[in-house]
């Protein structure tokens, strides 16, 4: 294991941690809310585990039987179009959703089981910022994403 000469601390964000509500970010947004529309709002305002589309059309569907994948495509592209829904590409090969949150987190990828821990280190946006300034920009955005198998794992 590597040893960190600094005392690290990385906290990981509770599953229960506010979403902000995504059919009040479409509202402020003046976005014509159709039933259908707020039904898809509010299944991905109450999944913090990063869903993709056919994820989201399976809670949907609970919710309103008579919904299609298609209005799901199309309603997802629009709160995305929108900046009210942040897109992840994980490295399996799908595109997956989350609420733009307020307070800014990182990922760190399960790569036997797919689960997706979140996490903040402020060590880490420091870092961060320096190196941008060192290069000569001021950080605006980042995006760090981290792929890792179990340090109990029997197949590493
Ligand atoms: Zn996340």
């Amino acid at each position: 294991m590597s040893e960190l000469k600094i005392a690290t601390e990385v906290e990981t964000v509770p599953d229960d941690e506010s979403r902000g509500s995504i059919e009040a970010a479409c509202v402020n947004q003046g976005m014509r809310m159709t039933e259908q529309r707020r039904v898809v709002a509010r299944v991905l305002s109450e999944s913090s585990d990063h869903p993709d589309v056919e994820e989201v059309y399976r809670r949907a569907s609970e919710v309103d039987s008579n919904i299609s994948i298609s209005t799901v495509y199309r309603t997802v592209k629009l709160f995305e179009d929108a900046g009210i829904l942040d897109r992840h590409d994980f490295r399996d090969g799908r595109a997956r959703y989350e609420p733009v949150t307020d307070i800014h987190h990182d990922h760190l990828i399960n790569l036997r089981t797919g689960e997706v821990t979140e996490f903040r280190s402020q060590e880490i946006e420091d870092l961060q910022k320096i190196i941008a300034e060192k290069l000569g920009f001021k950080l605006v955005d980042h995006r760090l994403e981290l792929y890792g198998v179990p340090l109990d794992d029997k197949d590493s």
